[in-house]
């Protein structure tokens, strides 16, 4: 079970202290924010900001830009690419020019030509404070490693389920920072490859760091290539017991089933040496197992010590498993 409260305030919390200070982050005026939205969706921050202040120069706002004559408007955007995208805010400013305010809400952004889901969600949030998640493929990434989601991204309903988990996420009070917050971590720290779990603010929610996932999701129906990773687990025995962690039963892998701990799950332990060592594949990753004997001083909050006699009567990934008749 996510702990949402918690997620939110830390993710907030990080964005305002290493957010990229990006010029239409200064500004709380719907034209210029929906114009940075239209200029990033196909192209990176850097190469868009010297088009966005030169081309806000030209037009400062949309009576400006449903002036302008066409062969401006396309000399001012060549460059940038995909043209139909500098057609379609000409059209959008005409529209916008015959209504008595700017569209204020997302139904209503919604209908402006080359405003979509994603970009109708991030103005009608950044520059309204509307309670709308977004979901480009920053924040697709950033939720399907964060419940470890092994489904096709590319699925409806793969996209449905993580959809509602953007909603769920968003805090409502300030949907645009959280958005941005949301799409921040994807673009800075949660990228595509090697994401630097290091400086994660979710790092401690996250399920597919902690079942060793993070450069394998998200699944995008193309099967990566074959991963290795290592896994240390910890064989912490006391008068006939063994300490073990249960999955929660909302978790996408497993769900019930017990596990032996991991070393990163007990820090504080004693290491007393190796005492077996094997292979085990899961879908594409095949993981080199090292089992250590090992003591604590002091409990482990989440574990629980149960009779080695009765393991057989409780659900145990294969991984554990495989570990304790090794170890027997
Ligand atoms: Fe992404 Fe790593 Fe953070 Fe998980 S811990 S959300 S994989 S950066």
């Amino acid at each position: 079970m996510l702990d949402v409260s918690i997620i939110r305030r830390a993710l907030l919390q990080w964005y305002r202290k290493h957010k990229r200070d990006l010029p239409w982050r200064r500004t709380e005026d719907p034209y210029r924010i929906w114009i940075s939205e239209i200029m990033l969706q196909q192209t990176r921050v850097a190469a868009v900001i010297p088009y966005y202040e030169r081309f806000l120069t030209l037009y400062p706002n949309a009576g400006a830009l449903a002036a302008a004559p066409e062969q401006e408007l396309l000399a001012a955007w060549a460059g940038l690419g995909y043209y139909s995208r500098a057609r379609n805010l000409q059209k959008a400013a005409r529209s916008i020019v015959e209504l008595p305010q700017f569209p204020r809400d997302y139904a209503a952004l919604r209908q402006l030509p080359g405003v979509g889901d994603y970009t109708a969600a991030a103005v009608a949030s950044i520059a309204f404070g509307m309670p709308h998640a977004v979901l480009d493929g920053n924040v697709l990434r950033v939720l399907s490693r964060l419940v470890a989601e092994r489904g096709d991204i590319k699925s409806r309903n793969i996209r449905a389920g993580l959809r509602s988990l953007a909603e769920t996420l968003l805090d409502r009070k300030r949907p645009g920072e959280f958005n941005q917050a949301l799409m921040e971590l994807g673009a800075t720290v949660c990228v595509p490859k090697q994401p630097l779990c290091g400086d994660c603010p979710v790092r401690p929610h996250c399920q597919a760091r902690q079942q060793g996932l993070e450069n394998q999701l998200p699944f995008n129906g193309v099967r990566p290539i074959a991963g290795r990773q290592e896994l240390h687990l910890l064989a912490i025995e006391r008068a006939g017991k063994i300490l073990l962690w249960q999955r929660p039963a909302d978790s996408p892998r497993l769900a019930g089933f017990w596990e032996l701990p991991e070393r990163a799950q007990a820090p504080g332990a004693t290491l007393h040496g190796e005492l077996a060592e094997f292979r085990h594949t899961i879908v594409n990753t095949t993981y080199l197992v090292q089992v250590y004997r090992a003591s604590l001083r002091s409990s482990l909050s989440g574990f629980l010590w149960l009779d080695k006699a009765g393991l057989g009567n409780v659900p145990l990934s294969t991984i554990a498993k495989k570990a304790l008749i090794l170890i027997a």
